[in-house]
């Protein structure tokens, strides 16, 4: 390592140790330090607007969560084989969230886990095996979600029991069609599995499809899909790790924004604001057939630390508007893009709901997708110290998906900064 410098020093370091799995973000990599509602900084103090952080929604380090975690953390960790009210209280106030109808929650920590278990659980209340899910889904990384995660790539081979709908692509499909078309997908797959003599136990969505290219579509088109997962004797799993948590400004959960009620609704990320904290909140009469036979335990999950989080940052939630910051920037945002897409053919669609927005680039000419040059504008967006990503199956997508205290001055600079790259880069 003599000879080199701090940087690469680093990197080298980091590949000897820790392996190639763990991929780095840009070029040029960044190095921060400290962190503060829709902001990071590094050792130098350089201050980076954060467009990409959906974990820390309530804002990065804020008060509020981070005293709560130190009194919990001063206080007592354990689990949950001992009585604790932190868990109950957090519990009642996060299921009144939901519908009626679901009424039991359980935790991890991981939402991988959740999905693992919500697989686990409707497998044996409909005593099907077969799980549908979309094109370009990414739903966790155990063994058998990492099955029925396509965007993982070649590497993993996804499972026999796995049914795959297409992207619910409403650019190339039109708004007011998506829901037929992704319904009749949906019955094409339900009928191949049973010729391979696999029952269908679930759809396993995320509804703002995040993997696949970000497409809420207009709010209430999944519920037709829904409905005829139930004509066919499946389970409906809202994969709520992306859209739930206020996002979409539009519904505290992402299935909500569309009416639907689903059986199993699993859920991380942002849930804890960092701390890792999952959960699967599921119908009481599917949850108890499961637990008569298969009792559950997680040794983390559920934690006096991490519910005390939680609990904090659903306060954070409904204290501060965050869903109402959530719509109302998300909307301004959307707006400012689609007015610089006028003058910027190579934007082909600007789309997504509240603080989650999807840009997609095109060429004008052929409609072929734009990979490498949004890789590059990501890049340059990184240099005027803006973090962003992007996504689908092309990765043609800029995806931006902030702390939900996004301001309406974070929006001018991410504009400034995506107009400036753009001019740079000609597109
Ligand atoms: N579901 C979705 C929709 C996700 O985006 C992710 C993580 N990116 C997961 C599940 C898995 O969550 P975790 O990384 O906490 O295991």
């Amino acid at each position: 390592l003599d000879g080199l410098d701090e940087n690469k020093r680093e990197l080298v370091r980091r590949r000897r140790i820790l392996g190639k799995g763990y991929r780095l973000f840009y070029k040029d990599p960044v190095e921060i330090v400290r962190g503060e509602g829709s902001h990071v900084f590094d050792e130098k103090g350089n201050d980076y607007l954060d467009a990409y952080n959906n974990v820390v929604s309530v804002g990065h380090c804020h008060p509020h969560v981070v005293e709560a975690i130190a009194k919990q953390a001063a206080t007592l960790n354990t689990h949950t084989r001992y009585l604790h009210e932190t868990i109950l209280d957090y519990s009642e106030a996060l299921i009144a969230k939901m519908p009626r109808e679901i009424d039991r929650i359980t935790y991890q920590c991981t939402g991988s886990e959740a999905n693992d278990l919500a697989i686990r659980i409707a497998r044996n209340y409909t005593g099907g095996r077969g799980i549908i899910i979309t094109n370009e889904a990414y739903h966790g990384n155990t063994d058998l979600v990492s099955s029925f995660s396509p965007s993982i790539g070649k590497g993993q081979a996804l499972s026999l029991e796995a049914g795959i709908l297409p992207t619910p692509d409403t650019h190339a499909i039109g708004e007011d069609e998506i829901g037929d078309y992704m319904i009749k997908a949906l019955k094409a797959e339900i009928a191949r599995m049973k010729r391979h003599g696999i029952k269908f136990a679930a759809l396993l969505v995320d509804s703002i499809f995040s993997s696949d290219g970000i497409f809420p579509g207009k709010p209430g088109w999944l519920a037709k899909v829904a409905d005829a997962v139930h004509e066919e004797g499946g389970l409906y799993i809202a994969d709520e790790v992306q859209p739930g948590f206020c996002r979409t400004g539009e519904a505290f959960w992402g299935f909500a924004r569309h009416g639907i009620v689903p059986d199993i609704v699993t859920m991380g990320k942002p849930m804890a604001n960092g701390i890792a904290c999952s959960a699967t909140a599921v119908r009481h009469e599917i949850l108890d057939t499961f637990n008569d036979k298969i009792p559950y335990f997680n040794t983390f999950a559920g934690n006096p630390v991490a519910m005390a989080a939680a609990k904090a940052t659903l306060e954070v939630m409904d204290g501060e508007d965050i869903m109402g910051n959530a719509h109302r920037v998300g909307a301004l945002f959307k707006n400012e893009l689609q007015k610089l897409a006028k003058d910027h053919p190579s934007i082909a669609d600007v789309r997504g709901a509240g603080l989650y927005i999807g840009v997609e680039f095109d060429d004008p000419e052929t409609g072929d997708p734009l990979s490498i040059e949004v890789l590059s504008l990501i890049e340059q967006m990184r240099q005027h110290r803006v973090l962003t990503s992007n996504c689908g199956s092309y990765g043609n997508i800029m995806k931006i998906r902030p702390p939900l205290v996004f301001s309406e001055s974070d929006v001018n600079r991410y504009m400034t900064a995506l107009e400036e790259s753009l001019t740079a880069l000609g597109l």
